[in-house]
């Protein structure tokens, strides 16, 4: 038998991990903070209990998803066997999945808009449970996109903290497709000094390196580890 054979896809997507890791351990050294202070969320979206299970396997806790009932699906087996799981929302997340979202997640990383923040503080009180929170910024300024936008950033951020009490650790963005990330890692950057917040989740498979260098705590990595996905 070759050794190819034996050498699953299982196997393929705990060195892909290690590889990223490498990388980020590499990349932090490099800018002199502490090697391990990137933590890396993998995106398992569209991938199946058995596609994640290797990773557990191997030790990893930290998961992105971004579809509530996607993750409701998924996650509940997977956390019984491994409690110390930590699942983050990374994807838009609508008000009538406010509920399920604080009921279940540990990070919500899309907080974007008053309504939003209004009732997530408010249904945080009624659970008593207070998932950390990120709020997404539209680096971009893109129209169609979710994300705060620029020009209300800095206000709606005072407001999550002090008006609505929310457990605001940081900031993440997705930079427009077509554009040099480099820009918008900085300029994230730059608004949570402002507000000395200090948890900064940028970067993905493609510029994870870049993002490290620019200052990300946070990396959401998808494909790098898991493979492909179908488009959707
Ligand atoms: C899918 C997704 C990722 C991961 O993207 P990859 O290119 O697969 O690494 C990261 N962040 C968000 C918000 C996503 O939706």
């Amino acid at each position: 038998m070759s050794g190819t054979e034996i050498h699953g896809r299982e196997v393929v997507v705990v060195e892909n991990l290690h590889k990223v890791q490498r990388a980020a351990c590499e990349i932090a050294r490099e800018c002199s903070r502490d090697e391990f202070s990137v933590k890396i969320i993998v995106v398992t979206k569209t991938h199946t209990v058995d596609s994640i299970n290797p990773l557990l396997a191997a030790g990893h806790r930290v998961f992105g998803e971004s579809r509530v009932q996607e993750a409701r699906a998924k996650w509940p087996v997977l956390r019984h066997r491994y409690p110390d799981i930590r699942l983050h929302m990374i994807g838009p997340l609508q008000i009538n999945k406010v509920r399920m979202a604080v009921s279940f997640f540990d990070v919500i990383e899309t907080v974007d808009r008053p309504r939003l923040a209004a009732l997530l503080a408010k249904e945080m009180q009624w659970q008593t449970r207070w998932p950390d929170c990120l709020i997404q910024v539209n680096t971009g300024d893109e129209p169609q996109k979710t994300g705060v936008r620029l020009k209300d950033a800095d206000t709606f951020i005072k407001k999550c903290i002090f008006e609505w009490n929310l457990p605001i650790r940081g900031l993440m963005c997705i930079p427009p497709l077509n554009e040099e990330p480099a820009f918008h890692f900085a300029l994230l950057r730059e608004i949570a000094l402002r507000h000395s917040l200090q948890t900064l989740s940028m970067g993905m498979s493609k510029d994870f390196p870049l993002a490290i260098r620019l200052g990300a705590t946070h990396v959401r990595v998808g494909a790098a580890i898991l493979g492909d996905r179908d488009r959707r």
